[in-house]
């Protein structure tokens, strides 16, 4: 059995395709969003989801968070006294969503559909394919997130001919993709996007703004457990403003109350140079295209942070219409990695269901040009593969030696659209030997493939010996032989029992309100969760049953009586 894996900033979700359709698997606590965040317990086991979300406020040092937004890159986390990359932080989500999907499947997964953001690099697309290894997972194909919300909305219409546009806002990326349906054939026709704009980036201009109305020192910003508890009331607050008109973020502060109210004219004035970056994608895609805007028939919503009705207002105004909401936006993605498996596993009711995708950005190496005074320019990018080519594919560039007398060529990848290679991504660079006599000369093959990894090889004129790319020594990719050192080092790190899970949360839950609270309640919680880990140590269900409805009702009751998710006062009477 393949699974779809919507592996998320924010949060991440499983689905499978089982008897015909597509089908949501709940976690340990019976929930379909697991929250995409990582703890390492006291005891020395890992906590993933909600457990370690609450263990952001309480435990910041132990806990991780938005690592998505370091795929690719070399940058460390640290959580205790061990340093994790970005692969290994989101093996951990994708261990405890394979253990969800085994439970709910009663067999072993050992396969997956992963889903990226449609623009994520090379070096994201290949961290997230050693962290589907790490977990112990194949993967079977990395999917575009916007391809994947397509697939799960095209399955409700797959006899209609239409053209629709994905827009994809998530917690940490943006993607923008226009389709065409036609007789059961998918094709996505182009897409864009920008890797580092999400929902999240709203919640920070939530905390800037509370910064800067509150005249706090930006040394604060270094204060782990404090900005923990700023983000998650900015977050609350965000959210609040999603249904209501006004919110507030309220953080006590050394004794003192500090509060930022907002209305729905504060969030708009801090979304505009957000919502100005979204226009960019969308009309690119169009131009890609040469569709406009009034020739799309629908404009199909994914993502968390399409949620916001700044957001919506922005969708409306620009295809001057209302999007679809056929789907949670939440979901539709793992509903479309599913669908991806089902195809992988050629289930009979996808039979007619052909998708297609294409190369989101242009691909090519740096040359140099020779100007009209003979003199040479160097940097400049030269594409091999354009942006919105149909995958799988292969392209040739015929590239000559500046110099008759250069021994080697030193041929430099780049992904990007500018003129000039610096304004462009390096993907790796590669050195090809040149003949001693005869033409210098090189031919260069760029293959793409459906899951959006690269290979390039180059071969020197009238010879067969040819080069591959190989990417080592990039900071953002680990090797082979580090991916099998680092597997083994996983391994020995227990994730925390899936059946006890529900009791870690609750009492993970149980202590960041311990933190928050003060006086006399706080007292009064420490008793009870005394008594309630009292009960826990009984191992008896006839009283951990009863019990743990009660402690659950309590919190509730605590946290809606206290009306924001952060710091408060009790009134003592
Ligand atoms: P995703 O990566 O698709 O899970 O998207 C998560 C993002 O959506 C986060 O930045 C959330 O804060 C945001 N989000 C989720 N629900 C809402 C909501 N009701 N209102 C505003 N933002 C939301």
């Amino acid at each position: 059995m393949i699974i779809g894996i919507d592996l998320g900033t924010t949060n991440s979700l499983v689905a499978v395709w089982k008897d015909g359709k597509s089908q949501l698997v709940p976690n340990g606590l019976g929930e379909m969003l697991t929250p995409s965040c990582v703890s390492l317990d006291e005891d020395g086991s890992v906590l993933v989801g909600k457990a370690a979300k609450e263990r952001l406020q309480t435990h910041p040092e132990r806990t991780a968070s938005v690592f998505k937004r370091y795929m690719g890159s070399d940058k460390k986390v640290r959580l205790g006294e061990r340093d994790f990359r970005a692969e290994e932080l989101s093996a951990f989500v994708l261990k405890s969503l394979k253990a969800d999907a085994e439970a709910f499947l009663g067999e072993p997964v050992t396969e997956a559909v992963i889903t990226v953001p449609a623009y994520f690099s090379d070096a994201q697309r290949k961290a997230t394919r050693t962290a589907g290894v790490l977990a112990g997972l194949k993967v079977e194909r990395l999917l575009n997130e916007p391809s994947a919300a397509a697939l799960a909305y095209g399955m409700h219409q797959l006899d209609s001919e239409s053209r629709f546009l994905v827009f994809d806002l998530g917690g940490g990326t943006f993607d923008v993709s226009i389709l065409e349906l036609f007789e059961g054939v998918m094709e996505v026709r182009a897409s864009a996007g920008d890797n580092y704009l999400g929902g999240e980036d709203v919640t920070s201009a939530i905390v800037d703004l509370f910064f800067q109305r509150n005249k706090l020192d930006s040394s604060l910003r270094n204060n782990p457990m404090f900005m923990q508890r700023l983000g998650a009331s900015a977050e609350a607050a965000k959210r609040a403003l999603s249904g209501g008109q006004q919110a507030s973020v309220q953080i006590q502060l050394d004794g003192n109350d500090l509060l930022l109210e907002i209305d729905e004219e504060v969030l708009d004035k801090l979304c505009a140079p957000l919502l100005k970056r979204m226009r960019e994608p969308v009309e690119r895609a169009l131009r890609d295209t040469n569709i406009r805007a009034h020739e799309l028939d629908s404009i199909v919503l994914a993502g968390g942070a399409t949620r916001m009705p700044v957001v919506r207002r922005l969708v409306t105004m620009m295809f001057g219409r209302f999007p679809t909401a056929e789907i949670n936006p939440d979901e539709v993605v793992a509903m479309g990695a599913a669908v991806q498996a089902g195809l992988k596993m050629k289930d009979a009711a996808l039979e007619e269901v052909v998708m297609t995708d294409v190369a989101p950005y242009s691909l090519g190496v740096a040359v140099s040009v020779r100007l009209a005074d003979g003199k040479s320019s160097d940097g400049h990018f030269s594409p091999v593969i354009e942006r919105n080519t149909a995958v799988p594919v292969s392209r040739v560039g015929h590239y000559h030696a500046v110099d008759p007398r250069q021994s080697y060529v030193l041929l430099r990848i780049y992904q990007g659209e500018s003129r000039l290679v610096k304004d462009n991504i390096l993907l790796g660079q590669l050195e090809v030997p040149l003949p001693q006599d005869g033409e210098k000369a090189v031919d260069v093959r760029f293959t793409y493939d459906v899951n959006g990894l690269l290979e390039v090889r180059a071969n020197v004129d009238k010879s067969t010996e040819s080069h591959v790319l190989i990417i080592e020594g990039n900071p953002g990719m680990l090797s082979d032989a580090e991916i099998k050192q680092r597997f083994i080092e996983l391994e020995k790190i227990k994730m925390h029992p899936r059946d006890t899970l529900e009791m870690r949360t609750l009492l993970a839950r149980a202590d960041r309100i311990y933190q928050q609270v003060r006086g006399d309640l706080r007292n009064w919680l420490g008793m009870q969760i005394t008594e309630f880990e009292a009960v826990l140590e009984t191992q008896n269900p006839r009283l951990i049953n009863p019990a743990r409805s009660k402690f659950s009702d309590m919190l509730n009751s605590i946290e809606s009586d206290s009306h924001l998710h952060s710091d408060f006062d009790p009134q003592p009477n």
